[in-house]
């Protein structure tokens, strides 16, 4: 297992990495503000908000409950919009702007609205898209590959905005890269694209991968994005319980709940490393009965 949930920046997490080079290209540009948008329990927020304060930019984040595609049934929620990340928000000084959920697009328009504001009032903005997923948030991760002493014929990581998997993806192609899907979104694989795609425009020494060499699993969806999936509950339980090792309910257990049972299928084998992608504070926003053993009442 790779330990990305012990990063050990402002709680931990794979966001970490995005940041040290999307802060730097903040600074670079003069920035004095930075406006981003997500789920309420976003992981991402929650660094970046630490971020900016050490680097003394403003942080303003959009955020919904919920958000969900178009076309899609709404997910009923389960996780608190107080306590967990947002209330280390807080702590970051992070401005939350909260919205009623909504779409997705919704959303974005939202982040695209405050930073009009900012811009209107004087400031320099700095706008990162969800989850940090640019062309340098993948490049992070093409760094951190890097860190491996060693081939593996499968990596698995949980995947949403994408960085992650194609950063890790881009750097080693002769490695089966599997995402575990977060999203129900099969089409997400256009988007990681082209964001390998603009990776490789700005870093030419890798190659840009196409939609069909992206692998993603779904099978730990469940009812959909920040909804808690009962592969992934039992996941966390069994990790929990084996090795002492906390996952989080919308990212990292759906994800080894995913490996688990690809592996009990004959689908995953060989050398399989598990890329932790963090996400511990959410497990704090989940109501006080959400983490019962699963049957045990
Ligand atoms: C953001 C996040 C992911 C997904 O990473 P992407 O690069 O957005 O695909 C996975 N796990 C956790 C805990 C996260 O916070």
């Amino acid at each position: 297992m790779k330990r990305d949930d012990l990063t050990g920046f402002a709680g931990g997490g794979n966001k970490a990495r995005k940041l040290e080079y999307l802060i730097g290209e903040a600074i670079e540009q003069g920035a004095d503000a930075v406006v981003t948008c997500g789920a309420i329990q976003s992981n991402f927020v929650r660094q970046l908000g630490a971020a900016c304060r050490m680097a003394g930019l403003e942080c303003h984040a959009a955020l919904m409950e919920l958000p969900f595609e178009e076309g899609v049934e709404p997910p009923r929620g389960l996780l608190s919009n107080v306590t967990g990340n947002p209330q280390l928000n807080q702590l970051f000084g992070v401005h939350m702007h909260i919205y009623v959920s909504g779409h997705w697009s919704d959303l974005y328009r939202r982040a695209e609205d405050a930073a009009e504001a900012l811009e209107g009032a004087g400031k320099r903005v700095y706008r990162v898209p969800i989850g940090g997923s640019t062309p340098l948030g993948a490049y992070a991760f093409t760094e951190a590959a890097g860190e491996l002493n060693q081939p593996f014929e499968i990596i698995v990581t949980a995947s949403s905005s994408g960085s992650t998997q194609v950063g890790l993806a881009m750097a080693l192609p002769g490695t089966r890269v599997v995402g575990m899907g977060c999203d129900p979104e099969p089409e997400i694989i256009y988007d990681f694209e082209a964001l390998s795609k603009a990776c490789a425009e700005r870093f030419p020494q890798f190659v840009a991968l196409e939609a069909k060499q992206f692998e993603i699993d779904f099978d730990a969806v469940g009812p959909g994005y920040g909804v808690p999936s009962e592969l992934g509950q039992r996941a966390m339980h069994w990790m929990a319980q084996t090795e002492g090792i906390l996952l989080d309910p919308i990212y990292s257990a759906k994800a080894f709940g995913a490996l688990m049972k690809g592996i009990e299928e004959g689908r995953y084998s060989g050398k399989i490393l598990f890329w932790h992608t963090g996400g511990v504070p959410s497990l704090f926003g989940m109501p006080e009965d959400a983490l019962k053993e699963p049957g045990l009442g």
